[in-house]
């Protein structure tokens, strides 16, 4: 039994959600009336209800993103008709903006906009309080859904608050570090998320944490004690949400350091880093790390000046291609590079240009994201003049827009789902590049693509044997290659990702012989996408 349940659906089981293990450490004298249940978006919304209402709560947070809030929006109405009694609280960036247009909030009770750290304790402190007749009179005439009991002298007065409730920035010394709360079983199996700071100076329009400011920094020799703790419970991989690491230097470092000192093989770190910001000081610190053992996630989004300037995105081209170019030369760091397809102003040209720029640069991964209309977020303001055209439905993708029709969003679409799958995966290391040779990767891998999407009528769940046989269809029979060097590059690629059985297709070509490409004990030990770009 719990009077508070917190709780979420998040995309993955792997996926522990931070926020609400904040908000659980920020409770205060509430934390032991208090429990937090997880579940996933696979799981069917009334068994979440059940497992929910089990609990017996009398009030229940839930986080909300974009990701979840169709069926958490199917949760609260089956417990609002079997419970009506139980106090629904939101919080989440879904439910952050444009609240007055939402379902869900309609369903709740409260809904916390901003950060809930401390403001949920607040809201959970007054509707737990006991009320005597008196107030509870006071309370059904008010207009407003919750009355909080403040003491004056002695004689309790009523403070209410409205339905929405904004919360105020909290500093990071006012909050206790959620740290502790991850538990063992999720040490074991789980994504353990840390943070250095939040917020973001930059204003892209298009990012809901360009509303995020003024940035805060956790205070420093508070988090490297929790994380040390982390490291001695035996955490090896650690994911930094932070939006920009990098932006103070100082801090990025001793972090860094932290970090290398304390280096075992295993170790596996993300960040989210500005890629035209890395000082000397930095590069050194970064150079030392041993290969694979960092990632870096850079938002590159465009390399049209003109749209970055539209979209108010400052960013060096210059610089970042100097990073980039020492992070590939001289370091083992893992980049996963994101680009945005159907931002305003960006032609299919200019796009297939700074994927090919990108290309060139080396990442080992890059993200191809079709450009979402998040609440709140100002990218709004471009949509007259060019035409954008969202789907109403999370998570709100653009549909076409002036300079990109339907059919061909929806080629850029499979060519970002497919690039997923043969370019990212690390599965194709060798053979990706086949599929445009000499000439350029945006046009040959849409070509590709068409094929590809012609053929299976799908853009998921192909094998990954049965993607090695259409990747050699297509390139010894549309593209004419010979076909025993294929089918070798192949074979290297497939034993490179840890497997040893010869697939049917390739057997004619191969030696008879069993050579097997191990993983070193180091690749091993690492994310398998990521060990599989160690090449
Ligand atoms: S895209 Fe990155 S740099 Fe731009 S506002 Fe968002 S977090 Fe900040």
């Amino acid at each position: 039994m719990a009077d508070i349940v917190l709780t979420t659906l998040n995309a993955k089981y792997i996926h522990a959600a931070f926020g609400l293990r904040y908000l659980l450490a920020n409770l205060g004298e509430l934390k032991p009336r208090a429990c937090l249940l997880e579940f996933d978006i696979n799981q069917r919304p009334l068994d979440i209800v059940e497992v929910l209402l089990a609990r017996n709560p009398k009030i229940i947070g839930f986080g909300v993103y974009i990701w979840n809030v169709e069926p958490t929006t199917e949760v609260i109405a089956a417990i609002k008709r079997v419970r009506p009694d139980i106090k629904i609280i939101l919080g989440g960036p879904e439910v952050s903006y444009e609240t007055e247009e939402q379902g869900i909030v309609r369903l709740a009770d409260h809904v916390i906009t901003g950060e809930a750290d401390l403001k949920f304790a607040e809201v959970c402190r007054v509707l737990l309080a006991p009320v005597g007749d008196e107030v509870t009179s006071l309370h059904s005439n008010s207009e407003f859904g919750i009355r909080s009991l403040e003491f004056q002298n002695e004689t309790p007065h009523v403070v209410s608050y409205p339905k929405i409730i904004p919360a105020e920035l909290p500093e990071f010394s006012q909050l206790v570090l959620p740290y502790n709360l991850y538990t063992d079983d999720d040490i074991a199996h789980r994504i353990i998320y840390v943070e250095a700071s939040r917020g973001c100076p930059f204003t892209c329009e298009f990012c809901l944490s360009s509303l995020d400011i003024p940035v805060r920094q956790a205070p420093l020799p508070v988090l490297l004690e929790q994380l040390q703790r982390l490291l001695n419970r035996g955490v090896k991989q650690f994911k930094f949400v932070d939006r920009t690491f990098n932006l103070n230097i100082a801090v990025s470092k001793t972090i860094l350091e932290f970090f290398l000192e304390r280096y075992q093989p295993g170790l596996f770190f993300h960040f989210e880093m500005i890629p035209d910001r890395l000082p000397e000081s930095l590069r050194e610190i970064i150079a030392k790390f041993p290969p694979g053992t960092l990632q870096f996630e850079v938002g590159i989004q465009t390399f049209n000046e003109e749209v970055s300037h539209l979209i108010s995105r400052r960013q060096n081209y210059e610089r970042l291609a100097d990073n980039f170019h020492f992070l590939r030369d001289e370091t083992g760091v893992h980049i996963h590079a994101d680009l945005i397809v159907g931002l305003p102003g960006e032609t299919v040209e200019s796009f297939a240009s700074g994927f090919d720029r990108l290309i060139a640069l080396g990442p080992q991964e890059i993200q191809v994201g079709i450009l979402k209309r998040l609440r709140g977020t100002p990218i709004i303001r471009h949509d007259a003049k060019w035409q954008m055209v969202y789907s109403p439905h999370p998570p709100y993708e653009i549909l076409q827009n002036k300079l990109i029709n339907f059919a061909t969003m929806q080629k850029l679409r499979r060519f970002a789902r497919y690039w997923d799958l043969v370019g990212n995966t690390g599965n194709f290391i060798e053979t990706t590049p086949l599929i445009w040779g000499d000439a350029s990767p945006f046009d040959s891998f849409l070509r590709f693509s068409e094929w590809l999407y012609r053929r299976t009528k799908r853009t998921d769940s192909i094998a990954l044997v049965r993607l090695m046989e259409l990747l050699f269809e297509f390139l010894t029979g549309e593209l004419q290659l010979d076909r025993k060097p294929v089918a070798e590059t192949l074979w290297r690629d497939y034993q490179h990702g840890g497997h040893h059985d010869k697939p049917g297709l390739l057997r004619e070509f191969l030696p008879t012989n069993k050579t097997v490409i191990p993983l070193r004990k180091a690749e091993a030990a690492l994310p398998k996408r990521q060990a599989r770009h160690l090449v």
